[in-house]
């Protein structure tokens, strides 16, 4: 609730707020000037007998609380800022009082479908900067009840706003129905509270894909950019059904150019979101590289499963898991370039790409002259040979093996080859 509202200017619960602890604290030094008083809660403090023990400390002060309509119905809190950060639901009750009961009301407020009920000038005036400009104009005049017009919403809802302005109290079914008319009327009266209740009111389950379209509308009126933004969230996020509700079909012919507005933004998102898709791919791809780089000293150097090194024993090593998530991949791979027969680049795809792979090994090699990745220092002696073209592709490909994050996914020969013919 603002500083303006009804509520918030009393303050008396602050005052007879109990303070327990009060007795039990030692007194400050005190000057002389204050001598006195401070001698008569002294004397006041010993003529009460000490408890033994400390009394609990009282609860903590609450930002909000719930309230209960006077029609029962469970309401929303009560939210108050400021001096004092709750308020007594008496307080409350007595403010919803006086807006049902109109002892000395002294504003007659009417609305166009013909609605008319009566309010104090004092609390509008208080409440709204554009009620009192309004009311403020009258003063002088013979007439002792001031007409005041709500133009644009229906008498429930010009009821509720100024009912919220007397107690912040509201049934929560007047709510779902009236929350935009609400939201326009805070705007209009500038009557900021309101405006973050029915934005909140909004955010936590008002609003939906039927309503999204008048809504983000208003708020382009209403000048409420949090929840301007939620509704382009939930337009992108369902626009296929957002685009079914009545609401688009009438935005379609009232506003054309907000159609193209909002049809560019679920594009541009969607476009955004296959780039990021896209970048995902790409990473998780270079990642199986890496690990095939790294299944590939393994391999060669302490042998696996069915394949390694002469010098090397396998035994041992024929069952029991593998942590290289790519040798397995690689291994059939390696087995094939091995044995095949035509084994030219080019001439058997298989070997093309055990061509490619050990290419990529050698650039990234950092053991040269004790590597056992076969053909890695045939390459190294040929490094710089190939064209420019090829030589920056190379370089781009090293680049983007090397700084890739090690993904979970096992090395897929497929995907692993695609990327290297691309490259
Ligand atoms: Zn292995
Ligand atoms: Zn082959
Ligand atoms: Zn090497």
């Amino acid at each position: 609730m603002e500083s303006g509202s009804p509520v918030t200017r009393t303050s008396s619960y602050s005052v007879q707020r109990p303070l327990p602890s009060l007795c039990l604290q030692k007194a400050p030094p005190q000057d002389e000037s204050s001598e006195p008083v401070n001698q008569q809660v002294s004397e006041e403090t010993h003529s009460v007998p000490l408890p033994k023990y400390a009394p609990p400390p009282p609860p903590p002060w609450k930002f909000s609380h719930k309230v209960v309509s006077s029609t029962g119905k469970s309401l929303q809190c009560s939210q108050v800022k400021g001096s004092s950060p709750w308020i007594s639901e008496d307080v409350v009750e007595m403010w919803d009082r006086l807006f049902f009961e109109k002892n000395g009301a002294d504003v007659t407020v009417y609305t166009e479908d013909g609605g008319i009920f009566l309010a104090h000038s004092i609390v509008l005036v208080s409440a709204s900067p554009i009620f009192s400009s309004q009311i403020e104009k009258h003063h002088g005049r013979k007439q002792m009840i001031y007409r005041l017009p709500i133009r644009g919403v229906p008498l429930a809802a010009a009821s509720m706003f100024i009912r919220l302005l007397y107690s912040s109290r509201f049934d929560v079914a007047d709510m779902e129905k009236f929350v935009l008319h609400l939201l326009l009327l805070s705007h209009v009266y500038n009557v900021s509270f309101i405006k973050k209740l029915c934005a909140q009111e909004l955010e936590h389950g008002l609003l939906t894909i039927e309503n999204v379209i008048d809504v983000y509308q208003l708020t382009k009126l209403c000048d409420a950019p949090r929840l301007s933004l939620m509704c382009l969230r939930l337009i992108i996020k369902d626009f296929t059904e957002v685009a079914k509700t009545e609401g688009w079909r009438v935005m379609t012919e009232s506003d054309p150019s907000l159609e193209q507005e909002l049809v560019e933004a679920v594009i541009d998102a969607d476009t955004k979101k296959q780039e990021k898709l896209g970048r995902i791919e790409e990473e998780k791809v270079y990642g199986q590289l890496r690990d095939a780089m790294e299944a590939l000293v393994h391999i060669c150097k302490d042998g696996c499963r069915t394949i390694g090194p002469h010098d090397k024993s396998l035994e041992g090593r024929r069952s029991g898991p593998c942590k290289f998530p790519a040798c397995k991949g690689l291994e059939s791979l390696v087995r094939h370039f091995a044995v095949c027969r035509i084994k030219v680049p080019g001439g058997c795809v298989h070997c093309k790409r055990m061509w490619q792979l050990l290419e990529l090994h050698s650039r990234m090699c950092q053991q040269a002259g004790t590597c056992r990745v076969p053909l890695c220092s045939h390459f190294q002696d040929k490094l710089g040979q190939q064209s420019k073209k090829d030589e920056t592709k190379w370089k781009l490909l090293v680049n983007k093996v090397m700084t890739a994050k090690r993904k979970t996914n096992a090395f897929s020969l497929a995907t692993v080859s695609a990327r290297l013919e691309e490259e």
